[in-house]
């Protein structure tokens, strides 16, 4: 059977002399190991389009039990994240996040949607690190089912009013006093909901000052970390370089 599918390169690792095993976040069957042979001669038609970070049109085929990249044409690079080592840990980061939390063997579109604007958005520099990797971690979370309910407080069901809790375990709001949690503004509230609420397209388009997007990250990442209960080596490095 043969596939055809346009994905993203999550992760490279070199096998043999001149193959790859290479992770990729498909649009049509999420998350799929496949193996690129002669992949890493430089000579290879493949060699760029089945490199980390690239964005590629891929024609896959099952031979026993595993995947074979028979085809690769490079629809997109993000290959100058490379030069900067922030960025390219993000990028990383959120390779991983996808790698970890996309389905596999079924469709993966609105993962891969998130991942390609943020990249690019992240190249571009149109928005920040702290932003996109809030968004990122969010939306991801409401993909997978740990959609948070910003709605009222979760103990006496009044509407938010000022500052209110977040409890990032919990994924609920408290007004103070009914709960415990992290504290989070109207503005930062308001972007959440707009991240959770909106489709991929739209969910990018807000501000908030950049103390409250550092603040926005923060508590994006507590709730990931806490809801999956994992550890992501690539966020761990990510935050060593600051
Ligand atoms: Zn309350």
């Amino acid at each position: 059977m043969r596939m055809n599918t346009d994905a993203l390169v999550l992760r490279v690792k070199d096998t043999g002399e001149s193959d790859r095993l290479v992770t990729l976040l498909t649009s049509e069957f999420g998350v799929l190991r496949a193996f690129a042979n002669r992949a890493k001669k430089i000579n290879s038609k493949m060699h760029g389009a089945t490199q980390s970070l690239c964005y590629s049109d891929f024609s896959v085929y099952k031979s026993r039990d595993s995947y074979i990249i028979d085809d690769a044409v490079a629809k997109e690079v993000f290959f100058e994240l490379r030069d900067d080592i922030e960025k390219l840990a993000l990028a990383q980061y959120f390779c991983s996040l996808a790698e970890e939390l996309a389905p596999e063997m079924e469709p993966a579109r609105d993962f891969l949607r998130v991942i390609l604007n943020s990249l690019h958005l992240l190249r571009t520099q149109r928005r920040s690190k702290d932003f996109l990797k809030a968004v990122t971690e969010l939306k991801f979370m409401a993909f997978v089912g740990f959609m948070p309910d910003l709605t009222v407080c979760s103990r006496c069901g009044n509407e938010p009013d000022g500052e209110m809790l977040f409890n990032v375990s919990e994924g609920c709001l408290y007004c103070q006093g009914c709960g415990s949690g992290e504290k989070i503004t109207p503005g930062i509230l308001a972007a959440m909901r707009h991240v959770c609420a909106n489709p991929v397209e739209r969910m990018y388009s807000f501000s908030l000052p950049e103390n409250e997007e550092k603040r926005l990250a923060y508590i994006c990442e507590k709730f990931l970390l806490a809801q999956t209960r994992r550890q992501f080596k690539a966020l761990d490095f990510y935050k060593s370089l600051f």
